[in-house]
């Protein structure tokens, strides 16, 4: 059983964590014994000590810990984990259905009642995601509950998502079941995608972003040239050229993502010599492109929140602007720009300033004819929409 902790909230916090607020921030605690242990359970209370919630310990780079019930006979044990996962997967039962999509996310922290942990399925394997070392503590009766839980499930793998001395400890874990034989081939919307459960915290797919693949694939692919930076194994790249494009060029700066690009490519027939792949800066591209006069009829902007070269920093809530600044440089008149970004530090009205100041700078028209946030899976708190980190707008540049 692990130890509890009373936390004590400051005034100003007691209504929003009554009300239903999963984090528990660090300024929001009126004093904390700075020896309490990763993993500790939290009494919440106010500040005349009468019981609010139970919460455990976990620093996280927002927040040192999540809310976990607000039930104070509730025990934080194998049975409170199995019931939040039957939940969650019921919740997803429309999924576990379908023949053409065989990934999707099955649990995701706080918005299935349990901060810290999200659990992927991948064609009957789990994966288990702890973003701190005091969920991680959790970790024997969460294993315990979900393989009571799991619905066709062949085995679980683990990725510690925490900070261990500075150290980000992305060594994957088999747990139990199956040993899968990676890559695993699953399917999205009936495409196929090479996924890797057992090589550092990414898998080859990031699972939020499918119904902007099949946006993409549906509706702006046809007889287009696409161009998709940031691109990784080139996901969207294999959703544009099975939706037609005429042709996908994919860059990015890691060795890595040529043979797994390829690989994308080839798991679903296309021939990958049709299609150019890149390794290399995308800011070196976007001159490369301005000096040859290339224009696209589609790009992509997909970057990570920050990102640091030998040259340069890159952080989405500073430099997106300039980054679609350059985008417009290299699109066709009438062309289409997918602007994503994952970045949770700013929402989707801040997202769209940027998106205005660039088109404003470089003097043009536009207009957003889709967005798109998490998908249905990935369940979020209606009332807390900072958790919803993904914004993507399509836009459409005007003559
Ligand atoms: N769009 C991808 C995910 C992008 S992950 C998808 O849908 O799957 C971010 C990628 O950006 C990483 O593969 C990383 O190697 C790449 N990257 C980061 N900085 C870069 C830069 N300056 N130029 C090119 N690629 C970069």
């Amino acid at each position: 059983m692990n130890q509890v902790v009373e936390l004590i909230l400051k005034p100003n916090f007691v209504a929003e964590v009554s009300k239903g607020y999963p984090l528990i921030l660090k300024e929001a605690a009126e004093s904390i014994d700075d020896s309490i242990e990763e993993g500790t359970l939290l009494k919440i209370v106010r500040p005349n000590r009468k019981y609010i919630a139970t919460g455990y310990y976990g620093k996280q780079n927002k927040g040192i810990g999540w809310v976990l019930s607000n039930n104070p006979n509730e025990e934080i044990n194998e049975a409170f984990f199995e019931e939040k996962f039957r939940q969650a997967f019921k919740k997803r039962e429309a999924f576990y259905q379908k023949d053409d999509t065989t990934a999707f996310r099955v649990f995701n922290g706080e918005g299935d009642g349990i901060g810290g942990l999200t659990i992927d399925y991948f064609d009957g394997f789990y994966m288990v995601s702890f973003y701190s070392k005091g969920i991680y503590l959790f970790r024997t009766p969460i294993f315990a509950a979900l393989k009571e839980a799991a619905a066709n499930l062949r085995g679980i793998y683990e990725k510690k998502r925490f900070d261990t001395n500075g150290q980000y400890v992305e060594q994957d874990d088999y747990v139990a079941g199956e040993v899968g034989e990676f890559p695993l081939i699953i399917k999205e919307n009936g495409m196929n995608y090479a996924v890797n459960l057992n090589d550092g915290a990414m898998t080859g797919i990031f699972l939020d972003q499918r119904n902007v693949r099949l946006a993409l694939r549906e509706r702006f692919s046809e007889g287009k040239t696409v161009l998709n930076t940031f691109s990784y194994t080139g996901a969207f790249s294999v959703a544009a050229a099975l939706g037609g494009a005429y042709e996908t060029t994919s860059v990015d700066l890691a060795k890595r993502s040529l043979p797994l690009t390829i690989e994308q490519f080839s798991v679903n027939g296309i021939d990958y010599e049709q299609q150019q792949i890149k390794v290399m800066n995308v800011f070196d591209y976007f001159s490369y492109a301005a000096r040859h006069q290339l224009k696209f009829d589609v790009v992509v902007l997909d970057p990570p929140s920050f990102a640091r070269t030998k040259k340069m920093t890159f952080s989405t809530s500073k430099d997106y602007p300039k980054l679609i600044g350059e985008a417009i440089e290299i699109t066709a008149s009438n062309g289409i720009i997918i602007a994503s970004t994952n970045n949770a530090s700013f929402n989707m009205k801040k997202f769209k300033t940027f998106i205005d100041k660039a088109f404003k700078d470089k003097n043009k028209r536009y207009k957003i004819v889709e967005q798109h946030q998490l998908p249905e899976d990935f369940t979020t708190l209606e009332d807390y929409p900072e958790f919803n980190y993904l914004k993507v707008c399509i836009i459409q540049l005007l003559k």
